[in-house]
């Protein structure tokens, strides 16, 4: 598993271009003698192992892709691919459900389909999504899905999950604000979008602190600010750019009406006009209760109790997996990778993959299938 992994690290591939990685994963799992189909969201590879007569049927996914981020750690395996990094542990991911699929291959005592489910574009792209909507589960059914993600700021090999909503519903919004240009010392000429934007996004804020039910979580950010070119011009036009997150679709209501009702009453209220763009990415990440049970249980028997969170505190991050949750029951765990200080968080440019969880995750895999298809 670590070869592969440092393998797969050495040449990451952003989100739709997994070709040679989509490759290598699918003569893997060819080679340990699964039945392999390739070709759900292009470079989607689902890997099925049937055992004995039964019907029950259980899918596992990874997913595939790295980030557009130059790697600056000194690794001997560091990336090989100019602005392309597994800073997000995909490359893990793929290893320990190889190791899982080939462990279980060899000596798995279940009945039923396990199905191994690769999937490109994780990251801002929904490649989950995309197979969903190809049809997953319509060629592969299975009664339950579940994910992993190693997790920094949790210790190594500590498992962490919970009943419910355990990542947020993700949306991304614009807004173009359009006023009237003039010289910088004639105001009364212009309608100027930058004092009409810098109303605007301390306004955003109350939709959280004002909209938002105080015992419901909801993040608003405006996160891009630009306009103008120069000292003494007020520019003609602002564009903003941010995101919202929650986990209840009716708080999303709350938070999407009150970014259009305050982008267009304050651009009204300065005499300006505005273009909102407003985009719903991800859903929220929603474990089923009784499959974070069964996903705990396992975890606890696989590396002790005192080592496995069964309550933890949700993440407002979002992911993919989500898509696969709302088409089937299932569940999303942590898995820790070490300490995330000193660059070793998510995304970061100095991340590496923590080698020592890979047999503790395949081992979860492994138990999960012969659990739930007993
Ligand atoms: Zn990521
Ligand atoms: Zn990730």
């Amino acid at each position: 598993m670590t070869a592969w992994r440092r393998g797969l690290h050495a040449r990451p591939e952003i989100a739709f271009r997994e070709e040679r990685t989509s490759e290598l994963v699918a003569g893997l799992l060819a080679g340990f003698g699964l039945e392999v189909h390739r070709g759900l969201a292009g470079t989607g590879v689902v890997g099925t192992l049937r055992r004995g007569g039964g019907r029950r049927s259980i899918a596992l996914r990874a997913d595939m892709d790295g980030l557009p981020v130059t790697e600056t750690a000194g690794l001997p395996y560091r990336s090989q691919v100019p602005a392309a990094m597994h800073a997000c542990g995909h490359d893990g991911h793929m290893a320990m459900l190889l190791g899982a699929a080939r462990e279980l291959a060899h000596s798995g005592r279940f009945d039923g389909a396990a199905h191994f489910v690769f999937q490109p574009a994780e990251e801002n792209e929904g490649g989950g999504r995309v197979m969903v909507e190809q049809g997953l589960f319509d060629r592969f059914p299975a009664d339950t899905v579940f994910g992993l993600h190693n997790w920094p700021g949790l210790d190594a090999g500590h498992f962490a999950v919970r009943p419910g909503p355990v990542m947020a519903a993700l949306d991304l919004f614009e807004v173009r604000l359009r006023g009237r240009g003039a010289h910088g010392a004639m105001p009364h000429l212009a309608i100027d979008p930058v004092v009409a934007a810098a109303e605007m996004i301390g306004a955003f804020q109350t939709i959280v602190s004002r909209n938002v039910s105080p015992v419901e979580a909801a993040v608003v950010s405006v996160t891009q600010v630009q306009g103008g070119d120069t000292w003494n011009v007020i520019p003609e036009a602002v564009r903003l750019r941010g995101g919202a997150r929650y986990f209840r679709p009716d708080v999303g209501r709350v938070v999407e009406e009150g970014i259009r009702r305050i982008a267009a009453g304050v651009a009204s209220a300065f005499g300006a006009t505005v273009e909102i763009d407003y985009q719903h990415r991800y859903p929220a990440t929603v474990n089923e209760p009784e499959a974070a049970a069964i996903a705990a249980r396992v975890a606890a028997e696989v590396v002790g109790p005192e080592r496995t969170l069964p309550d933890v505190p949700p993440s407002m991050a979002s992911e993919d997996f989500a898509f696969m949750l709302q088409a089937r029951p299932g569940c999303y765990v942590w898995l820790g990778n070490g300490p995330a200080d000193g660059g070793r968080a998510l995304h970061s440019p100095s991340y590496d993959f923590n080698d020592e969880i890979l047999p503790v995750g395949a081992a979860y895999w492994v138990r999960l299938v012969e659990t739930i298809l007993a």
